[in-house]
């Protein structure tokens, strides 16, 4: 059997008054994914173990089949798996945000947006201030990567998109080792502010900040595990990096960008091409999760109908046979604008041969959540109970 994982990130949200007490995934118009549901099965699952933050490298690590809380990869380590940036045994990584730090309070998570080509340059200069024991690797934008060598780094960080327009002094990395990486970050800050690059190109990006620690670990083989083949289709480098780590191929697709203006046809396009090379593809959406984060219930709910009319859609009309499971890994509500702990809704859906359906819904959104009739709390045996549920046809 061969089996298509659709990923719509952040999917799911609460009610909003504004909008009639819908929800953008309540109020989109999708024919192919209510008839999946209304022909498939139907329950949830809870991706973000208890206690564990709700990040999308722990929900996307769980409906992949590994347990979050004994894999602790965090953010770092599986951005520089994404990027083959070599990290030797005991080093530890973290995402480094360029970000703009006014009056002790964290302005922009992102830097006022940093060019690419200004965060290169400021990586560069850093790299000449501190020695061997601290590598910085420039990534796009604001993302970029610290490695430092240092034995048992022990540390507890907090993500600076969480903490926008907030005082930084509660946020600072705290714990054993959070003297150790606030110098860095000082150190930082006087090598960027008296950069003349910096002066002269009046960057808004003033300090770094060092969070989503975690270690390369060995990785573990899918294909091993679950004896299928398989391979992503995402442009953001979570996914890059967790199917690294599972040493899953990485499909390349022309026009993917993680936002609103993916190419959505060429997702299914090329998931398609590569159903006779593969027997799990994984297929990634970044853009309803973006909308999420910018409270924009238009683009939420467009992005939804898209995924609809341009990827499920297709995928049930052409000849291939497959099964197919929709499941987002968290919730992204516009109210938040950030990632929360919710289960999540599931579909089961088979092309070779009718799944028992297991409920009443037609259309599907987070009544599901509500009213499910089936809950599997541990997410990262859920794609191993996708795979023995479709066994039970053959
Ligand atoms: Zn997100």
């Amino acid at each position: 059997m061969k089996y298509i994982m659709v990923i719509p990130d952040g999917l799911t949200d609460l009610r909003i008054k504004k909008y009639n007490n819908k929800t953008p995934l309540d109020s989109a118009n999708i024919p192919a994914i209510d008839y999946l549901l209304q022909n498939g099965m139907t329950g949830t699952v809870q991706t973000i173990p208890d206690g564990c933050p709700p990040g999308s490298d722990i929900a996307q690590l769980s409906l992949l089949g590994v347990n979050p809380r004994k894999v602790k990869l965090g953010r770092g380590a599986i951005e520089a798996l994404a990027n083959n940036i070599k990290v030797n045994d005991g080093e530890t990584v973290f995402r480094t945000n360029f970000v703009t730090i006014e009056n002790q309070i964290m302005k922009d998570y992102s830097g006022g947006g940093i060019h690419t080509k200004d965060s290169k340059e400021m990586i560069k200069q850093l790299n000449q201030e501190f020695d061997e024991n601290v590598r910085f690797f420039a990534g796009v934008g604001y993302r970029n990567i610290a490695v430092i060598n240092k034995k048992n780094i022990k540390i507890k960080t907090t993500p600076p998109h969480d903490i926008t327009d907030k005082k930084i002094n509660s946020y600072v990395p705290k714990g054993q080792s959070g003297d150790f990486i606030n110098s860095i970050m000082t150190k930082a800050h006087e090598v960027i502010i008296n950069s003349n690059y910096f002066k002269k190109n009046k960057l808004k990006a003033n300090n770094i900040w060092l969070w989503g620690e975690g270690k390369v670990s060995n990785g573990v083989s899918f294909e091993k595990s679950y004896n299928l083949k398989g391979a992503v289709i995402s442009a953001v480098d979570i996914i890059k990096g967790i199917a690294k780590y599972l040493s899953l191929d990485v499909i390349k697709v022309p026009g993917i960008t993680g936002e609103f203006n993916t190419n959505y046809g060429n997702k299914f396009k090329y998931a398609l091409k590569n159903i006779n090379k593969y027997d799990f593809i994984y297929i990634h959406i970044e853009a309803p999760d973006e909308a999420g984060h910018q409270g924009n219930f238009n683009e939420k709910k467009s992005a939804i109908e898209k995924i609809d009319k341009m990827i499920i859609k297709p995928l049930l009309e052409s000849k291939e046979k497959f099964n197919i499971i929709v499941v987002p890994d968290h919730p992204t509500p516009l109210k938040y604008r950030t990632h929360t702990n919710e289960k999540v809704p599931f579909i089961l859906y088979s092309k070779y041969k009718n799944i028992k359906s297991n409920h009443n819904f037609s259309h599907y959104c987070e009544d599901i959540v509500k009213k499910s009739p089936l809950h599997l709390n541990t997410g990262h045996n859920f794609l191993k109970w996708c795979f023995s549920e479709f066994k039970k046809l053959n």
